[in-house]
């Protein structure tokens, strides 16, 4: 049996992200062979403790990091500079700090002043998720066959960055390095957009007359129906996700509306060739993704 990644680890929030790990964990303990686990109010610490996924549970971050060699970070990434300033001068030398956010540069401004030396800091995001959240969302297969994207710090250490690479890969990911900043980009355009699409348009059917209302509801089937799921995703995490990744989010959305001029000036103009052929390059996308497994 291969020893555990990490001699003692702290999960810092056990919400779907968190606890989805501290599940994989009590499968042979191959991530930690000590799980401690810390969330902010005492409802979730006493589901944790009930769901017995965590060897034992904190309040306070300072006490579930001291004696860590590794951290990870899984609480909405608007929380992540107190965290970081609660945690940092109680991280043991040699440690690793990660994270799990959704977005890396503001990680990285965030969190990046208060890693004492000697300490590893190799910031990381799985690109898997659910739109439910909490400690009772979590499941061992989250990660199976998604990628994990690392973002280390020019300079990090190599060893520190294998060591977290093969932490995600034992949680089933597959594993990339990337720039932070290109990262913020990927992201906007393949998951924090479609998100705030996804919530703009379940809030405009919800500003429409009441009867109109039901009536989108009782049809929701034809194509309404996907945005709702993904419009379902915890409010915090996803105010903190656009707030923290503006700039790229607020680019890719002014591409987004320009396309979308084009298009409603293809139907305003009957353009039937601009529609199909947009509707087109929509099926080979999704033709590509279900070849590649991502679907
Ligand atoms: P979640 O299910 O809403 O859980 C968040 C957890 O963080 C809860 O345990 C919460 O504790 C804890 N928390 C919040 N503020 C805290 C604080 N100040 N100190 C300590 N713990 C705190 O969230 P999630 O979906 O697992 O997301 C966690 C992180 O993963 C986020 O940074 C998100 O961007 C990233 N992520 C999410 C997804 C996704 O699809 N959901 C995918 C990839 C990455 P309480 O319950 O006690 O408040």
């Amino acid at each position: 049996m291969a020893e555990p990644v990490f001699r003692r680890l702290a999960l810092i929030g056990l919400g779907l992200i968190g606890s989805s790990i501290a599940r994989i964990n009590l499968d042979g303990r191959t991530l930690a062979g000590e799980l401690v686990a810390c969330a902010r109010t005492p409802k979730t610490l006493a589901r944790v403790a009930e769901l017995g996924i965590a060897d034992r549970v904190e309040a306070d971050p300072a006490r579930a990091v001291a004696g860590c060699d590794g951290v990870i970070l899984c609480a909405p990434v608007g929380s992540f500079a107190d965290l970081a300033a609660a945690i940092g001068p109680h991280l043991q030398p040699g440690a690793i700090l990660s994270d799990v956010g959704s977005t890396k540069q503001s990680v990285i401004r965030d969190v990046g002043p208060h890693v004492p030396d000697g300490v590893h800091f190799i910031p990381g995001h799985p690109l898997a998720g659910t739109e439910y959240s909490g400690p009772d969302a979590g499941f061992a297969a989250l990660f199976q066959g998604r990628w994990t994207l690392l973002t280390p710090p020019d300079g990090a250490d190599a060893a520190a960055i294998e060591r977290m690479a093969e932490f995600w890969r034992r949680c089933g990911a597959m594993v990339e390095t990337m720039e932070p900043g290109h990262h913020d980009r990927v992201l906007a355009i393949v998951s924090h957009l479609p998100h705030l699409i996804a919530f703009t348009i379940c809030g405009t059917a919800d500003d429409l007359a009441d009867e109109s209302r039901s009536q989108v509801l009782k049809f929701a089937a034809s194509g309404f129906r996907d945005f709702t799921r993904i419009a379902a995703s915890d409010p915090v995490m996803w105010r903190d996700v656009f707030l923290n990744n503006r700039e790229a989010l607020l680019e890719m959305l002014a591409r987004f509306m320009e396309d979308a001029q084009a298009m409603a000036r293809a139907v305003r103009w009957a353009d039937a060739a601009y529609i199909e052929d947009k509707v087109e390059r929509g099926r080979k996308i999704r033709r590509s993704l279900i070849e590649l497994k991502q679907a």
